[in-house]
């Protein structure tokens, strides 16, 4: 993990990225009050930084918002398997008692 990346990580655990009409809002780990406008296309992101000015590529700011993106996505993944496992526990319950016994099978 590089230092950008783990800056990114700092971002998304410490501030709130705010969403308003397709930009993301994220606030500067510098400055205070200041809040750089990232979007994120499928192809290319964009934010308003003078880091991503310079090298037109992902800034950490980019990155952090990918994460919180990821991170939503991951959290809401969790809780539909966690929903599909509670519904298999209760169909193998079932085939246990009427098996009388759990049979394992192996892929
Ligand atoms: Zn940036």
């Amino acid at each position: 993990m590089d230092s950008r990346e783990q800056r990114a990580a700092q971002i998304a655990d410490r501030f709130r990225i705010v969403e308003s009409n397709g930009q993301f809002f994220v606030p500067s780990q510098n400055l205070a009050d200041k809040k750089y406008a990232v979007r994120i296309g499928k192809n290319s992101s964009f934010c308003d930084c003078p880091d991503f000015e310079l090298r037109q590529e992902p800034c950490k700011h980019v990155m952090a918002v990918k994460l919180t993106i990821q991170r939503e996505l991951n959290f809401d993944e969790q809780k539909r398997l966690q929903r599909q496992l509670k519904l298999q526990d209760r169909l193998s319950e079932r085939r246990i008692r009427k098996n009388g016994r759990r049979t394992m099978r192996h892929r």
